[in-house]
């Protein structure tokens, strides 16, 4: 049947070999593309084309195994249909593929190959007439005359037969009741062949009938088929929706552009059963009301859609949550003080304070079962065990652990969630952590609150203030799941290094607890009861392979390590570890001045028998193997000239020595400040100097010249060296005034003297934070004298007696106190320079 002068297709075409479909003129069809001559033709054809002309492409059903598409292009069928690509759908997942939707116009055959690649490129002559689908059925001439009209008719009847046997009410079948009756008589061969059940190779048989006659007769043997197996079915079965459906659903099948009815009964089909699953499920989930009526309602919506719709999978993925998460499930809590006691015990030594506080929590949840979850905010420098205390708390109670780390944090949808509107929205963390634990009541540990950040995609601190509110918390409202989840149960715990950047209101929802640095002492105990026996088992190693004498714990913490908690002597520990491993592997020994090995010659040793156990470290083994020492202690040797004196300073790392150095030349009166200083600092140095100037008389202050104003003709340069850091902080104030002292009276300060403090006008000492981690890094460095505000004399007992004992700690009210403190002898001038003993006491 040639095409006449109608309406043409392009005479080149690139061709869409089909694995799985045929196409017939007049349906529609979603094809999968995956193989590379396929996805060639997509991306450099269809998506880059503007035309209608290149929507336009030729499928040809290709029979042989997609996976040798890359080989030699197979022999082709001989006739495909050409057909317009009307949707392209891309996606990655599970690998990248496109998913085309295309309408069949008319059927073509190959004439002759153009190109192979990257695409299959042919030349095609047009079997099929265009304008059929054009003309309303009423003004076209309809085969009505001869055999042919015969066989239109009798077909028409069959069509109408099969349909009688259908129920109507079925959507498809009105469907197919109104095709019908409004295509013309010549397309419904190919529109009732796509529509009922057949296989590919009858529809193969249908694309290559060309001649009408032909067609007519295999559609109609199909069709007779088709109710022959109807009428069987009817007499076993009562007829049912469910027939209907299975006649009618052919697989991949469709009719006309936009009538992808059958599509979505084969998604029900194929999909029944896993909904059906997923009903169940989201039945037994014990979710409240209103998530049971939100689930419900998207099951429904689930049913109606098919499945190739991208909102499926979406929908799908939001019932799943739901249906996972843990809407009344919750582990039972075991409440034996006593047993808890000894847990936190045995896996913590020192922080008693904390222990102290964690032991209270649990003995009142122990008495009131259904007390709300604090929340509880631990506080200190890094490595001090918070994190781990928390691991622990959770073990102690029996409940699930979950680490939320928040540092860097600053989009609200974060914590809650991206509205289901968005492309890859997801729940928040709070969320995915309950799924994650798949209980209501674990430990969340989150992380770093002092760290989150800000930013125009909404304040993270608000949203958290909502999950941590003890009176909003029983109904979080992630914004995925958008329907209320109960988080009363969960005990949120927080940790972070300093108290000041954590947004106020969220601060004042926390039960803030402090965990200070360890001392030398408590860090020896804690690597020696729980660093080294974890690092020997990480590395496989035993007691009897590996020895670490307290005196080589000691050498480490003080000259290669300098923090206040005990994480890179963690990592010192591992790194000998995996020193001795090697030996160990190796059965030679670490070169240890051990006296018992010392009399045999070290090469025969060396390369001759294993290493003898235990592998004992000593200071030689340890220098060789983590170097030189990182830390001296070097305070003693810098305080060798007048005008330097060591400040107590804290940051959220812990407590540090600052050294503060003054120097004067002849000048104008100038003040020059160096050392990246806040303003707060900076104040501290025109308060001191000022003081000082006031003072000098007293004090026999002078100047270069040896004149009673030290300023005159002379300019002061005061700088705070140790690294490019920003300090801030009032705390400097008797270090400064302590150094200028020195500066203008060219005596020394004592080289064994650490000192912190605010200072007044009027030359009072007032009171500053962080005292115990300041005495901790003042002790690390080997100082053996502290003066500090008085009336911080009540901060003295949180210290461990032991650094009581060893250090001399001076508390002062005024500045001359200080001085007479900070200089051997006491200080010239000084009221109390002869009665200093009542001054210094020893706690
Ligand atoms: P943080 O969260 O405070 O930064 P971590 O909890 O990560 O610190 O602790 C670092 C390491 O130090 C962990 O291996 C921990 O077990 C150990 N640790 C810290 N403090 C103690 C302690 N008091 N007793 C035992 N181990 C401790």
């Amino acid at each position: 049947m040639a095409p006449g002068d109608g309406i043409q297709i392009p005479s080149r075409l690139p061709l869409l070999l089909s694995h799985e479909g045929v196409l017939l003129p007049g349906s529609t069809v979603r094809f999968s593309v995956d193989s590379p001559r396929n996805m060639h033709l997509v991306s450099q054809r269809l998506l880059r084309g503007t035309s209608l002309k290149s929507t336009i492409i030729g499928v040809i059903p290709n029979t042989r195994d997609p996976e040798h598409d890359t080989d030699d292009l197979p022999t082709l069928h001989k006739i495909g249909t050409a057909g317009i690509a009307v949707q392209v759908v891309g996606s990655n997942w599970p690998k990248p593929h496109y998913t085309l939707l295309i309408t069949g116009l008319c059927r073509f055959s190959v004439s002759s190959l153009l190109k192979e690649r990257p695409f299959v490129l042919a030349e095609v002559e047009q079997l099929d007439k265009l304008e059929q689908y054009m003309t309303p059925a009423t003004e076209r001439t309809t085969v009505q005359d001869g055999e042919l009209g015969e066989l239109s008719h009798t077909f028409y009847q069959a069509a109408v037969q099969l349909l009688g046997m259908l129920d109507m009410s079925v959507p498809v079948v009105a469907k197919f009741r109104r095709l019908l009756d409004s295509l013309p008589r010549e397309t419904l061969p190919d529109v009732v062949a796509s529509m009922i059940r057949t296989s590919n190779k009858e529809k193969l048989q249908v694309l290559d009938a060309v001649t009408l006659e032909e067609r007519f007769k295999k559609a109609l043997s199909m069709l007779t088929k088709q109710i022959e197996g109807l009428k069987l079915l009817q007499k076993t079965r009562k007829s049912s929706p469910e027939n209907e459906k299975r006649v009618l659903s052919v697989r991949k099948g469709g009719v006309l552009p936009g009538r992808q009815f059958n599509l979505e009964e084969e998604a029900e089909d194929e999909d029944g059963d896993d909904t059906a699953v997923l009903e169940k499920k989201v039945h037994g989930a014990k979710m409240p009301e209103a998530a049971f009526k939100v689930c419900l309602k998207e099951l429904k919506r689930l049913k109606k859609m098919p499945q190739s719709m991208p909102e499926f999978s979406l929908t799908r993925n939001y019932l799943d949550l739901m249906v996972e998460l843990p809407w009344s499930k919750s582990t039972k809590d075991c409440l034996d003080i006593q047993a808890a006691r000894t847990l936190l015990d045995n896996d913590h030594y020192a922080m008693d304070k904390l222990k102290r506080r964690m032991l209270e929590y649990l003995a009142v949840r122990q008495l009131k079962t259904s007390l709300k979850g604090p929340i509880l905010c631990f506080v200190g420098p890094p490595g001090v065990g918070k994190t781990s205390v928390g691991r622990s708390i959770a073990r102690t109670l029996g409940r699930e652990f979950h680490r939320i780390s928040l540092g860097g944090v600053c989009d609200q949808s974060d914590i809650r969630g991206h509205r289901r509107t968005y492309v890859g929205s997801m729940p928040g963390r709070i969320i995915n952590g309950l799924k994650t634990v798949a209980v209501n009541n674990p430990v969340f540990l989150l992380d770093e609150v002092d760290k989150l950040g800000k930013s125009l995609q909404g304040d993270p601190a608000a949203a958290l203030l909502e999950v941590l509110d003890p009176e909003q918390n029983h109904s979080f409202t992630d914004h995925y799941l958008n329907v209320a989840f109960d988080l009363s149960q969960v005990l949120f715990i927080a940790t972070a290094n300093t108290t000041a950047t954590i947004p106020p209101a969220l601060l004042d929802r926390m039960e803030v607890l402090q965990v200070p640095g360890y001392t030398q002492e408590e860090k020896v105990e804690i690597a020696h009861r729980h660093l080294i026996p974890n690092q020997l088992e990480q590395h496989g190693l035993t007691p009897q392979q590996l020895h670490i004498p307290q005196d080589t714990t000691q050498n480490i913490i003080s000259s290669y390590t300098r923090e206040a908690g005990v994480r890179s002597l963690e990592r010192k520990v591992g790194a000998i570890c995996r020193a001795v491993a090697v030996k160990v592997a190796e059965g030679h020994r670490v070169p240890v001045t051990d006296a018992s090995t010392a009399e045999c010659p070290t090469q025969q040793r060396d390369q001759a028998a294993p290493p003898e156990m235990p592998i004992v470290i000593d200071s030689v083994a340890l220098k060789d193997i983590l170097g030189l020492p990182l830390f001296e202690m070097e305070v003693s040797e810098r305080l060798t000239l007048p005008g330097v004196a060591v400040g107590l300073a804290w940051t959220p790392l812990g407590g540090e020595i600052l050294f503060v150095e003054a120097s004067r030349m002849e000048g104008e009166g100038n003040l020059t400040l160096t050392g990246q200083l806040g303003a707060v600092m900076k104040e501290s140095a025109h308060l001191a100097i000022s003081w000082l100037r006031a003072n000098a008389k007293t004090y026999q202050l002078t100047n270069m010249a040896g004149g009673p104003d030290p300023l005159e003709g002379t300019d002061i340069h005061l700088h705070f060296p140790a690294g490019a850091v920003t300090k801030d902080g009032p705390s400097a104030g008797v270090t400064i005034v302590t150094c200028l002292a020195s500066l203008f009276s060219g005596r020394l300060v004592r080289s064994d003297v650490a000192m912190t403090g605010e200072i007044t006008l009027r030359g009072l000492v007032l009171p500053v934070g962080g005292i115990k981690d300041k005495v901790l890094a003042a002790h690390r460095a080997g100082v053996k004298c502290v003066i500090l505000p008085q009336r911080n004399k009540k901060d003295l007992e949180e210290l461990p007696a032991n650094i009581r004992a060893d250090l001399d700690l001076v508390t002062a009210a005024n500045l001359d106190e200080v001085l007479n403190a900070a200089f051997d002898g006491g200080f010239p001038g000084t009221a109390s320079t002869h009665t200093q003993p009542q001054l210094t006491s020893k706690l």
